[in-house]
């Protein structure tokens, strides 16, 4: 296998060596550095390399004169050398470079391939002795200088000519960056920016696509230079869609410099006096805001600086626009913010800063403050030291204090010396989540309420009284009413008792001695004294109830029925009345007594109030019902008309004779009476023949 090859690389830039040592490295070559020629001198002295490869315009000592030095030395001037360069791509640089002894004269950059292809051929057709500079006479040596300088003059005015281009586009740059401070106005600032780059960095056309964030279409904002139509369809690309250089800028965010227009199918149609463009994306927190596009006469005009220059600023045009935008924003919100202020609105509005300063007021508070106070109030004055030495210093005070800590509340403030009630409706305002900035204030005159509420209050209070008294008269009556219902029954009783004492003692000893006629009105007389001794019974038993107070004691519903049954049993089998009661009654909390007078008179009457040719079903049966427990007593007996369902609950309410069915007319009203006195209610469901439902509903939880 040769001996490897190995190739003394120079180039000032870091980035050059490193790509060629890569490519050349990886094609089998050794390879050395060095920075500039001095070094490329000394390192080729240390350790000869097979060939150079060296770039033109580097400080120390620049790829001329290492050429030159090379040439004149003995033990490199074999070597072959090759010039690889950015800078100097003239042709006079080309013949001046191959005239020091060079094998080639490359230009930057080279395809890979292209550069290898070249590097072997050198190596194959390189001559082992060619003539160099150190052999040539002292003419020579004159015309070497004057060449040189002549490239490095050229060189100097290129540079000059490419630097006042630079400087012009810098300033360009610059005098549009000011514009980005002081203009206020979205148009206004394009047309400055583009008006720069035309005018001063001397591009043809600027043009600016603006988003339209609601359509989602970039258009044409402003363009100066060559005149192009703004209603130009052309001038319309929709962003998301990749129609067109702008669209395209816009979907993928990076520039678009295009180096000859003429090969490029989407710019068909431009003036023929423009050569090359760079489209720059305009974005902000990484959204799109806009494309600038600049159009330049000159072929490639647009280099990476340039690309680099006007990215950096799109960046601070962006913030501009978005600062502008924000502006406007804000002005808006202002305005709407005055104007919601100074409406017709009943309420006075204030708002201000952590140190009780005004930050705003409408047009009603400062009338206020100046009718109240005396004060022609300011932004920045101090609201607390307007009301120094007032009650409201101190409520107003605390209030504020309040919403600073980030509550909202309402409260009603009332002002002894004038009078009235306002209402301050108070919301802190925030600066970020956690920190609250200030604080404002909606206040409503609220004394028309105030006083109508208070009015109502005292008539509230009046009216109270008055049923209070009321009822205490009232109950005043019905206890003297029950008290003479109780002590006429009583009182009634003893003569009555005597009545059938007596009735007894002559039925008992002279009822043979009296005729047929005389026998039959003394029965009458007895019935009639019975019948007014159960009535008395009754009567008494219905004014006692409740009289002892109401007890809450477990009552279970099973025994107490199971009691009444064996009670009612003679009466029962008398009319072959069945009687069903459900098993699984409840155990309430309860008055036994109450209860039991209540069953009593329901089971009575459903065994008494049917046909008498027919026997009677009964039927206990229950239910809850939201908070209250339903007891249901059924019947199968005559029924009751409806017109009377409300009314047989009235106190001595009969629909029958005594002949038909005997009773006192009580028992419904004291079952009702009972009722009432739980806190619970008594409700019938009837059809006349076929039967009655009588539902006790009865409060309370389960015992
Ligand atoms: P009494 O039964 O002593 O007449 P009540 O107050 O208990 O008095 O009843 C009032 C009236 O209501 C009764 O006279 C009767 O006409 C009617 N009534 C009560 N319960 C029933 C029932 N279960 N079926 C038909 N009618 C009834």
């Amino acid at each position: 296998m040769p001996p490897m090859k190995k190739i003394l690389i120079v180039d000032d830039n870091l980035q050059n060596l490193y790509m060629l040592e890569i490519m050349l490295k990886t094609n089998g070559f050794e390879v050395d550095q060095a920075l500039n020629g001095a070094g490329a001198l000394e390192m080729a002295h240390q350790s000869p390399p097979d060939m150079i490869v060296s770039d033109i315009l580097m400080p120390v000592m620049d790829g001329f004169s290492l050429c030159r030095n090379w040439m004149a030395d003995k033990d490199l001037k074999d070597i072959p050398f090759i010039f690889y360069t950015a800078t100097y791509t003239d042709y006079k640089d080309e013949v001046f470079a191959l005239s020091l002894g060079a094998d080639r004269f490359l230009v930057k950059p080279m395809a890979p391939d292209d550069f290898l292809a070249v590097i072997q051929d050198v190596f194959k057709t390189h001559p082992t002795h060619i003539q160099t500079t150190a052999e040539k006479p002292a003419e020579k040596e004159s015309q070497y200088y004057k060449e040189y300088s002549e490239v490095l003059i050229h060189k100097l005015e290129d540079k000059m000519a490419q630097l006042e281009q630079t400087n012009k586009r810098l300033t360009a740059l610059y005098q549009a960056s000011c514009n980005l401070v002081s203009i206020k106005s979205l148009p206004a600032l394009i047309h400055a920016v583009l008006y720069s780059m035309v005018e001063t960095a001397g591009y043809q056309q600027a043009n600016y696509f603006h988003l339209n964030e609601n359509e989602n279409k970039l258009c044409l904002l402003d363009t100066v230079g060559i005149s192009v139509q703004k209603t130009d369809e052309r001038m319309f690309f929709e962003l998301d869609e990749e129609q067109g250089l702008v669209g395209l800028v816009a979907k993928n965010r990076q520039i678009i410099n295009i180096a000859d227009i003429a090969l490029e199918p989407r710019l068909m149609g431009m003036e023929e006096t423009i050569h090359s463009a760079l489209y720059v994306p305009v974005q902000y927190e990484n959204r799109i805001l806009g494309v600038l596009s600049l159009f330049s006469m000159d072929m490639d005009a647009f280099q990476k600086e340039d690309e680099h220059h006007v990215s950096s600023f799109a960046n601070s045009l962006a913030v501009s626009i978005k600062n502008i935008q924000a502006e406007e924003a804000l002005s808006r919100q202002n305005l709407l913010l005055t104007a919601l202020m100074n409406s017709p609105v009943d309420d006075a509005i204030f708002s201000v800063d952590q140190n009780y300063r005004y930050t705003t007021f409408n047009e009603k508070h400062r009338l206020e403050m100046q009718k109240t106070w005396h004060v022609d109030i300011q932004e920045g004055m101090n609201l607390l030291e307007l009301l120094t030495g007032s009650d409201s210093h101190h409520l107003m005070k605390q209030s504020i204090d309040r919403v600073l800590t980030g509550e909202a509340f309402m409260d009603i403030q009332y002002q002894p010396d004038t009078g009235i009630y306002y209402e301050f409706n108070w919301n802190p305002i925030w600066q970020d989540q956690t920190h609250v900035m200030g604080v404002t204030a909606f206040i409503r005159n609220v004394t028309e309420r105030m006083q109508a509420q208070e009015k109502i209050l005292q008539f509230n209070a009046e009216l109270e009284k008055r049923v209070f008294e009321r009822t205490a008269q009232l109950e005043a009556v019905n206890q003297e009413l029950e008290t003479f219902s109780y002590s006429v029954s009583h009182d009634l009783r003893a003569p009555l008792r005597a009545i059938l004492g007596f009735s007894g003692m002559i039925t008992r000893d002279y009822r043979d001695s009296l005729d047929a006629q005389g026998q039959h009105y003394f029965d009458n007389i007895v019935a009639a004294s019975t019948r007014m001794d159960r009535l008395i019974d009754d009567l008494l038993q219905y004014s006692r109830l409740g009289r002892r107070g109401i007890r809450h004691e477990p009552v279970n519903l099973d025994s107490l029925f199971a009691s009444l049954t064996s009670d009612l049993s003679e009466r029962l089998s008398a009319d072959r009345a069945v009687l069903t009661i459900a098993s699984d009654l409840p155990t309430l909390l309860s008055d036994r007594t109450l209860l039991t007078q209540i069953f009593t008179n329901l089971l009575d009457n459903a065994i008494t109030y049917h046909p008498k040719d027919r026997p009677v079903q009964v039927s206990v049966t229950w239910q809850r019902e939201e908070s209250s427990y339903v007891i249901c007593v059924s019947d199968n007996g005559i029924g009751i008309p409806a017109e009377y369902h409300e009314k047989i609950f009235n106190a001595f309410q009969r629909l029958h004779n005594q002949e038909e069915y005997p009773g006192s007319g009580i028992g419904l009203a004291t079952v009702k009476k009972s009722v009432l006195l739980l806190g619970g209610d008594v409700r019938v469901e009837s059809q006349v023949g076929k039967g009655s439902t009588f539902s006790v509903y009865l409060p309370g939880e389960k015992a």
